[in-house]
């Protein structure tokens, strides 16, 4: 049977999907291929392997969602947990696969995956397709190349900003392959769906229902630049990042449903802050794409060449276990440990603690990020982890008097109360 492969890694979703749309055209049935391979939860550039318990229950979720969504429509999803090349190989030989069409990603380990691909598609003459649809600006829009994308994010949104953003595309009629997976979702994880993640758990009906929420019923949206900050309450920020990271919803989805709001409910500088951090978002994504390995570099996109500091390992581990001496930074990462979320505020302050108090690498912070963060994303993670270091796209570092950020952003204490004797 001759089929068209989507990999879906990246884009756990049915709407706005550019892959799927593109298969959509031919006549070959689509069979939906996502694949983790076992070293994903081994990977490691110190210690922490990539995939801890919460982003794994959150990916977990998302793919009985999708798997469910598949099979409600007549399609299957052949989840795999071994190497890109074991993947192919198997599916090869079930079916026969005339080409390949996938979501395009930016860190080296999703371009590694992308040219394993390749390389096995070349050698049975199977065509290869990726397609951009991670952003909320496609790469063709943009006033300049990736390569030539302005260095300072204002530069960039300013010539950026006003560019129209493509509205989502409506979930295509496609003829699935009915051909059975080998493995179900439950048998790729292996484990039962663990409880640990506190938010952002499911597909895309989950999803949906969360941003309905957030932007028309509590109308959270029009205080989202004076409460973005803040450490604890209800709805302070949209809390996107999870279903944007596994792709389960499309920042555009997000961007048309704010514009929405705008039109019909009310614009203000709230409603237009939540696309200006998306836009952010749009800006390191390109970023991460332009500086290829420079990325993982100590010295990152300034090409400083210093040593990186000596590793302290009591120093490091009293960070990661919530045991310094300062309590704003303990709650945050007795949070991000406990529940994989960490709001962007505490994440800028406990890396300013670590890189400049505490004069420790930003990579073992990144990567500690890397392992428990739910939304975690290889573009914003070690981005703003550079931007905080001094060694992004700017050299200034940014460094964060903790305790007048614990007076400015939890007042009363109740965040700190709430997670310091967990
Ligand atoms: P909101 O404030 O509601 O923002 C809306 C959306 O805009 C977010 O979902 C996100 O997609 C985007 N956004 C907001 N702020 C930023 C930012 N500074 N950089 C890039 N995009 C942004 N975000 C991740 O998605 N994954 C990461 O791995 C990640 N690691 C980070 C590490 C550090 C050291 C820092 C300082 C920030 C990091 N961020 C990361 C960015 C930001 O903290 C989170 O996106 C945000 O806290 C998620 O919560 P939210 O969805 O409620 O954000």
């Amino acid at each position: 049977m001759n089929v068209t492969v989507v990999v879906m890694n990246g884009a756990l979703r049915l709407n706005d999907n550019k892959a799927l749309a593109k298969a959509s055209g031919f006549k070959e049935p689509v069979l939906p291929l996502v694949i983790f391979p076992e070293s994903l939860w081994k990977k490691t550039w110190f210690e922490y392997p990539s995939m801890g318990p919460h982003r794994q229950s959150v990916l977990h979720r998302a793919m009985l969602s999708l798997e469910q969504q598949l099979n409600e429509v007549g399609g299957t999803l052949w989840a795999s947990n071994q190497s890109v090349g074991a993947s192919l190989k198997h599916l090869m030989v079930t079916v026969n696969v005339v080409r390949i069409i996938g979501t395009h990603g930016v860190g080296a380990y999703e371009q590694q995956m992308q040219q394993e691909i390749e390389q096995m598609a070349n050698q049975s003459s199977i065509l290869v397709e990726w397609v951009w649809d991670h952003t909320l600006l496609h790469p063709s829009q943009l006033p300049f190349s990736i390569d030539n994308a302005p260095r300072s994010f204002s530069k960039f949104r300013k010539q950026c900003e006003a560019l129209p953003i493509e509205p989502p595309v409506a979930v295509p009629s496609i003829q699935y392959s009915r051909v059975q997976p080998p493995l179900s979702v439950e048998q790729v994880f292996q484990v039962p769906a663990a409880d640990v993640a506190s938010q952002g758990t499911g597909g895309e009906a989950a999803a949906m229902a969360h941003l309905t929420h957030y932007i028309w019923e509590s109308k959270a949206i029009l205080h989202y630049k004076n409460t973005r900050n803040l450490s604890i309450g209800p709805n302070v920020s949209t809390k996107c990042s999870v279903w944007l990271s596994t792709g389960v919803l499309s920042p555009r989805t997000i961007a048309h449903e704010v514009r929405l709001f705008e039109r019909k409910v009310k614009r203000n500088e709230s409603t237009y802050w939540v696309l200006f951090e998306l836009l952010w978002r749009d800006f390191f994504q390109f970023q991460c794409q332009r500086y290829g390995m420079q990325w993982y570099a100590f010295g990152g996109l300034q090409g400083l060449a210093d040593a990186p500091p000596t590793y302290n390992q009591y120093v490091f581990e009293s960070w990661v276990n919530g045991k310094t001496n300062e309590p704003f930074v303990n709650g945050h990462m007795n949070e991000l440990r406990q529940t994989g979320y960490m709001s962007n505020r505490g994440r800028q302050v406990v890396a300013s603690y670590l890189i400049h108090d505490c004069n420790q690498d930003w990579r073992r912070g990144a990567e500690v990020f890397e392992h428990y963060l739910v939304d975690y994303d290889v573009a914003s993670n070690i981005g703003n982890w550079m931007y905080i270091a001094g060694c992004g796209n700017s050299a200034t570092k940014r460094i964060f008097n903790i305790q007048n950020q614990q007076k400015k952003y939890d007042p009363g204490n109740n965040y700190v109360q709430k997670w310091l004797n967990c």
